[in-house]
C-alpha cells in the first residue's frame, strides 16, 4: 500500500472528514491514478484511505477515515446499499431519483440516477473511475435495475485526466425512456440529455410551482430556460391556460411541445420560442406584456467562486427584466444553480434586482435540491441549486 504525507497542519481537514485533499497539502508520496493510497499526517498518524489522482488539483479523494476499513469490492457494495436505501426511505414521488450523489455518499466523483428500471452514471474523478468494473456490478445488484448507462462527458473529467466516455454499461436498447413525475409523463433521453439526462434536482420545485399556479389562479406563465418544459408541464397541470416555454435549444423545446400532449394538455395553451432570453424578456417589455408567474432556470452561470462576480451581472439583469414583466400580485420562481454562488449572495441579487425594478416581494419558498441529492453537514460544497419563490407586492 502506497503513503502519501501531508504538510504538518494541512491534515485539519481530513481530520474534520472533508474528503478532500489539494495538492499543496501534500509532502510526500506518489501514485497511480484512482489507486487506493494511505493518508498519514506529517507525524505518520492515520488519516484516511483515500484514491490519488496525479493530474488533478484535488489530489486525493477519501474513500474512508477508519483505519480498520478495506477499500474493496464489498465497501462498495455497503457504500451502494445504504444510499439506495436511503433513497428508498423518502419514498420519492416519481421514478425518476437520483441514487449517488458523489461525495454526500461516500461516492466522490460518481452520480447515478434512477429512471425507472435503467440506470445513468456519471464518473467524474480518477477514484470512481479505478472502480467503475465494480461500481456497475454492485449498483444493479443494490438497486434491482437492469440496465446501466454512461454519461462520463461532463467537462470536469479532462481535469482529472480522463477522457469522456459514453455508452451502455450493462445491458442494451432505446435510450428514451418516459419517466412518471408527480403523475406527470415526462421523456428522457439517456444519450443527448443534458447531465444524466434530465433535471430531477428540481423535481420538488415544480411540483410547488403547479401548487402556487392552483393556488393563486395563475392563467399567464413564462418558463425561461425551459429545456424540456418541466415547468411548463407543472404550470398547465396548476390550471395555466397560456404558457410560453423559452429555450435557445430546438431539441429542447421539441420534447417541451411533446410533454404538453403527451400530458393531455391542450396545445392551444402552451408556445415555444427558441430564443435568447435576455432579449426575448427585453423584447416583452417594449410590447408591454404581463405575466401572472415567471420561471428563470438558467444554466450555471458561476462555475467556481471566480466567477461569481460576472454571474451575479447577468442574474441580477434576467431577475430584473422578470420583475418588469411580472403583474403585481405576481409570482417570480428564480434559480440558481452555481456552485460558486451562495443562497445568500442569490438573495442579494435578486434583493438589488428588485430595487432597480422598483418593487419589492414576499418570498413564498426558500428552494433547493431535493433530499436525494443530498447535502452534508460536512461537504457544504455539494449544494448548489438555489431559488426563491417569491410573491411581488
Ligand atoms: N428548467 C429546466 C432546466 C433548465 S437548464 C428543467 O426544469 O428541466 C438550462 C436551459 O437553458 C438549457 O435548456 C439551455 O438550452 C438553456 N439556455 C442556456 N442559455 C440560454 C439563453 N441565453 N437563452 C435561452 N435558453 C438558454
Amino acid at each position: 500500500m502506497k503513503v502519501i504525507t501531508l504538510h504538518e497542519g494541512r491534515e485539519r481537514s481530513l481530520l474534520r472528514r472533508h474528503p478532500w485533499v489539494f495538492e499543496s497539502s501534500i509532502a510526500g508520496g506518489k501514485a497511480d491514478s484512482g489507486e487506493t493510497v494511505r493518508v498519514q499526517a506529517h507525524d505518520g498518524r492515520f488519516l484516511a484511505w483515500a484514491a490519488y489522482s496525479p493530474a488533478s488539483m484535488i489530489r486525493l479523494r477519501a474513500w474512508s477515515f477508519v483505519e480498520t476499513e478495506r477499500i474493496d469490492a464489498a465497501f462498495f457494495a455497503r457504500r451502494i446499499a445504504a444510499a439506495i436505501a436511503a433513497r428508498d426511505a423518502l419514498a420519492i414521488d416519481s421514478d425518476g431519483a437520483r441514487l449517488i450523489h458523489g461525495e454526500a455518499d461516500g461516492l466522490p466523483g460518481l452520480v447515478v440516477d434512477r429512471y425507472g428500471d435503467t440506470l445513468c452514471a456519471q464518473i467524474t474523478s480518477a477514484a470512481a473511475e479505478r472502480w467503475r468494473g465494480v461500481i456497475a456490478t454492485e449498483l444493479l445488484k443494490a438497486s434491482g435495475a437492469t440496465r446501466l448507462y454512461e454519461r462520463s462527458d461532463a467537462s470536469v473529467r479532462g481535469l482529472e485526466g480522463l477522457a469522456p466516455r459514453t455508452g451502455w454499461i450493462i445491458g442494451e436498447g432505446d435510450t428514451q425512456i418516459t419517466i412518471r413525475e408527480h403523475g406527470w409523463r415526462l421523456h428522457v433521453d439517456l444519450a443527448t440529455g443534458h447531465k444524466t439526462g434530465f433535471y430531477l434536482d428540481q423535481r420538488d420545485n415544480r411540483r410547488i410551482f403547479a401548487e402556487t399556479v392552483r393556488q393563486f389562479g395563475f392563467k399567464r406563465v413564462l418558463n425561461c430556460f425551459c429545456y424540456t418544459g418541466g415547468f411548463s408541464v407543472a404550470a398547465l397541470a396548476g390550471g395555466a391556460t397560456e404558457v410560453t416555454s423559452v429555450d435557445s435549444s430546438a431539441p429542447a423545446l421539441a420534447l417541451a411541445d411533446a410533454h404538453v400532449a403527451l400530458n393531455g394538455f391542450d396545445p392551444a395553451h402552451h408556445r415555444t420560442l427558441d430564443a435568447d432570453v435576455n432579449r426575448t424578456l427585453r423584447e416583452m417589455i417594449d410590447r408591454g406584456e404581463r405575466f401572472d408567474a415567471i420561471v428563470l432556470d438558467p444554466p450555471k452561470f458561476a462555475p467556481s467562486a471566480a466567477h461569481a462576480e460576472r454571474a451575479a451581472r447577468a442574474y441580477k439583469d434576467i431577475n430584473r427584466l422578470a420583475f418588469g414583466l411580472l403583474r403585481p400580485g405576481g409570482a417570480l420562481f428564480t434559480f440558481s444553480c452555481s456552485g460558486g454562488v451562495s443562497a445568500d449572495l442569490f438573495h442579494k441579487i435578486v434583493a438589488g434586482a428588485g430595487i432597480d425594478a422598483g418593487i419589492d416581494a414576499a418570498i413564498l419558498h426558500r428552494l433547493q435540491e431535493p433530499a436525494d441529492h443530498p447535502c452534508t453537514l460536512l461537504f457544504p460544497e455539494g449544494q448548489y441549486l438555489k431559488g426563491l419563490a417569491l410573491l411581488v407586492r
